[in-house]
């Protein structure tokens, strides 16, 4: 079993070996031209999130400098310190692409003093080594490969699991860059060359094939990840005041039942709300609209759960508040509305609002008879002269 396990390790490593890495250099520019070309065609429909186009650049860049590989004299250290260049360009472009991705600020000074950074092993060259040198640079695709990691794993409230995967695809070639520092540093041969033609240069260009094709995946994925909860977002918002809609408050009521024994509820409806558009037109209506939705976000708290759930009706739920101060709210709201007067096209527009107030207990109560509840309480308000809040007595 032993001999086997050797003897195919063994097979594995002479398979590697003899793999030519110029062939790795040009599968390697392919993957990245053909990210590089989906990309864009992504971008094209985005044309408002630069995060594409660094993606875009970042590879056409890599692409180019993997094509130059293959071409270059690499006993040349300038030639050589030039096609880093890309490389490094590259990283630095990826870990710009995730800033931009995750909203902060880009800081395109800093991939031209990476650059200048490689340029240091060329100036001093007389005074190190090659194998101080190769350490050295290999060390500077160390530490960008940190920057990137660094985006990916800082909390920014998004829950996005590609996130990880990126990781991932940065940890694996960040290992191969330590190893290829550790070789230079420690382990090399004394004479070593510039850029070493054996099986860690293989292993590396794989391990790099490897991350291409991951990152590139990924880095789809998690902006498809982000498209779906902004979709979802979108989904339970009321366009016209950014509460939340209907939809959103259905599905706070049934979660909140589950979790939080008490349940108080405030419902609220413009009176007369009919004349407001019928006296100063629909427009005025929307912007009174707007006013209450303003007012509400502003009364309540973080923790309520404020929606429009029809044409002038609201809807709040108040975790951890007793019938007496969901009242005090609800007052609060009709005083605040009533005193909202507001100019609209030089007519001044006035408006109360009056609103049902209900407690239940969860389990006993059915979020059926919840809604019935208050509904009710706001009738009540309504016919005994509307401005007004009344509690649902049982
Ligand atoms: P009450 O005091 O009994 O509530 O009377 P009301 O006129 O407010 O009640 P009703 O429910 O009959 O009228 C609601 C009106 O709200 C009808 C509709 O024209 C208006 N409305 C509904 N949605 C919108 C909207 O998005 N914008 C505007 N401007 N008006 C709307
Ligand atoms: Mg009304
Ligand atoms: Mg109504």
């Amino acid at each position: 079993m032993f001999a086997n396990t050797r003897a195919l390790s063994s097979m594995i490593i002479q398979y590697i070996t003899n793999i030519e890495p110029n062939s790795l250099f040009i599968v390697n520019a392919i993957s990245l031209s053909a990210f590089a070309t989906a990309f864009f065609c992504i971008w094209l429909k985005q044309r408002d999130r630069d995060y594409w186009l660094y993606w875009v650049a970042a590879n056409v860049v890599m692409a180019i400098g993997f094509t130059a590989f293959v071409v270059i004299d690499r006993t040349q250290m300038m030639q050589l310190i030039i096609v880093n260049g890309f490389m490094v360009m590259g990283i630095a472009l990826r870990w710009q692409a995730l800033r931009s991705f995750f909203h902060r600020k880009n800081y395109i000074e800093i991939n031209l003093l990476i650059l200048l950074v490689l340029l240091l092993p060329y100036i001093f060259s007389s005074y190190v080594t090659n194998r101080f040198i190769f350490g050295f640079v290999n060390l500077l695709f160390f530490f960008e490969i940190i920057l990137v990691v660094r985006e990916l794993i800082r909390p920014n409230g998004e829950t996005l699991p590609s996130r990880w995967g990126l990781v991932i695809a940065y940890g694996i070639v960040g290992v191969a860059f330590i190893a290829r520092v550790v070789q230079g540093w420690v382990t090399g041969p004394n004479n070593m060359t510039l850029l070493p033609n054996d099986a860690l240069l293989t292993v590396l260009l794989l391990t790099i094939s490897v991350h291409i094709v991951a990152s590139g995946a990924f880095a789809i994925s998690i902006a498809y990840e982000r498209g779906i909860s902004e979709l979802k977002q979108m989904a339970l918002l009321d366009p016209l005041t950014d509460l939340y809609n209907r939809r959103a408050f259905e599905l706070a009521l049934t979660d909140r039942k589950l979790d939080s024994a008490v349940l108080t509820l405030i419902l609220l409806d413009i009176d007369h709300f009919k004349r407001v558009n019928d006296d100063y037109g629909h427009e005025a209506g929307d912007i009174a609209l707007k006013r209450c939705a303003n007012i509400l976000t502003t009364i309540f708290r973080k923790k309520d759960v404020v929606a429009r759930i029809g044409g002038e009706e609201f809807a709040v739920i108040l975790p951890d508040t007793t019938l007496n101060e969901a009242y005090d709210y609800a007052e609060r709201v009709r005083k605040a509305v009533e005193d909202d007067a507001f100019e609209h096209e030089s007519d001044i527009v006035r408006l109360t609002i009056s609103a049902g107030v209900c407690q239940t207990v969860a389990g006993v109560t059915s979020l059926a008879d919840i809604a019935k509840k208050a509904d009710s309480s706001l009738y009540m308000a309504k016919n005994r002269g509307r401005n007004r809040v009344e509690i649902f007595a049982v």
